[in-house]
């Protein structure tokens, strides 16, 4: 069987990987001039830059780890996240270690207003009040514990060279065709058995039932001598950007010089990328109806973030390839 992959983000890739692994042909048209999609990192100067926002790995799920540990080493990272708010720079999530910094514990709806209103607010570019009960349900995260580290998983790290690195591997020996028009795919699919699509779901359709909303991100980079004292810094405050971070930091990483990144929130529109699904309210609503089409098309299977229209971590998209992606190996055989 041939199959077009259309993304060569981490969900494109696990897919084309594990169809070739049982003996398909495979081809992968992405339309940026790398793979890798979000997670994509390169070297500037002395130091790994995560070009779309910092990609920090993190799962419970052990296949998932030991999938992508075929491609990859891991530097064993530990990352924490620090806050900026009115009561001063605190370690994130809520934890004991955040109550000896401020002096005295916080009841729950002290810690919604100082770590998560406001930064809600700039992330969503929605008044708190009329954010779904979906986002405003799951604060506040409070620790009993004196884990300060940010994720909890069992198998958290970063590749060791990289991730472009690991994707690069991951594609070996598989023809991936870069920086391709996003309509170029369509000339090609008559050659194929069946088609992974895993750009937004509106496009595929030609946004005929409307555009479905997504928050981008402006990314303000600076190279600096100096270091930034963490890693990650929200800011929990009317400040115009969500967090700054120093990409050294990712990659245990010690430049002569390094880039920091400011990350502004923004609506999407045709000139910037679609960094968050927004699946709540109109989006969601609109979303199913886009699903429907998607159900009735024969041949494509809608993978990943964009065309599934959902918030993933990386292990996520990984884990939703390997189930989806098995789904079809147990329909087709390689020979057939
Ligand atoms: C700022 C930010 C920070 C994040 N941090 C983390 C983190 O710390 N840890 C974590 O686990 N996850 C993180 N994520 C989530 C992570 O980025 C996603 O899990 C991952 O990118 C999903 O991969 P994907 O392949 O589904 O989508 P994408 O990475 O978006 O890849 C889709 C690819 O398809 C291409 N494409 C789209 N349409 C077409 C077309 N028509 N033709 C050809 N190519 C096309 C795109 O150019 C893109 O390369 C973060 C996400 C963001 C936005």
């Amino acid at each position: 069987m041939k199959f077009l992959i259309v993304g060569a983000g981490i969900s494109g890739c696990t897919s084309a990987r594990l169809l070739a692994d049982e003996g398909h042909e495979v081809e992968v048209w992405e339309a940026r001039d790398h793979t890798g999609g979000n997670c994509h990192d390169e070297k500037v100067g002395g130091v790994t830059v995560h070009k779309y926002g910092p990609h920090l790995f993190h799962t419970n799920d052990r296949k998932v780890w030991e999938f992508l540990s075929r491609f990859t080493q891991w530097k064993d990272y530990r990352h924490t996240v620090v806050a900026d708010t009115a009561l001063g720079r605190i370690s994130i999530p809520y934890s004991p270690v955040t109550e000896r910094q401020l002096g005295r514990s916080l009841d729950d709806d002290e810690i919604r207003e100082l770590i998560f209103v406001e930064y809600s607010e700039k992330q969503w570019g929605i008044p708190w009040g009329e954010l779904p009960a979906a986002i405003r349900g799951r604060v506040p995260t409070r620790r009993t514990d004196e884990d300060d580290r940010y994720f909890t998983d069992a198998y958290q790290g970063q590749p060791a060279d990289g991730y472009a690195a690991m994707f690069a591997r991951m594609l070996d020996g598989i023809p991936v065709r870069t920086g391709r028009d996003k309509q170029a795919w369509r000339e090609v699919r008559h050659d194929c058995d069946g088609v992974i699509y895993t750009g937004k779901i509106d496009e595929y359709f030609g946004y005929s039932l409307g555009r479905l909303p997504y928050r981008s991100l402006r990314f303000e980079h600076r190279r600096s001598r100096e270091r930034l004292p963490h890693a990650v810094i929200n800011q929990c405050n009317r400040l115009p950007y969500t967090r700054e971070y120093d990409h050294a930091c990712f990659s245990l990483e010690n430049p002569e010089e390094t880039v920091i990144t400011r990350e502004f929130p923004l609506a999407h529109d045709p000139s910037n990328e679609p960094y968050y699904p927004m699946p709540f309210g109109e989006g969601q609503a609109l979303y199913q109806k886009y699903k429907e089409l998607a159900a009735a098309e024969p041949g494509t299977l809608f993978l990943g973030r964009l065309a599934t229209y959902s918030y993933l971590d990386m292990w996520m998209a990984v884990a939703q390839a390997m189930v989806k992606v098995r789904g079809i190996l147990n329909q087709q055989p390689a020979e057939a």
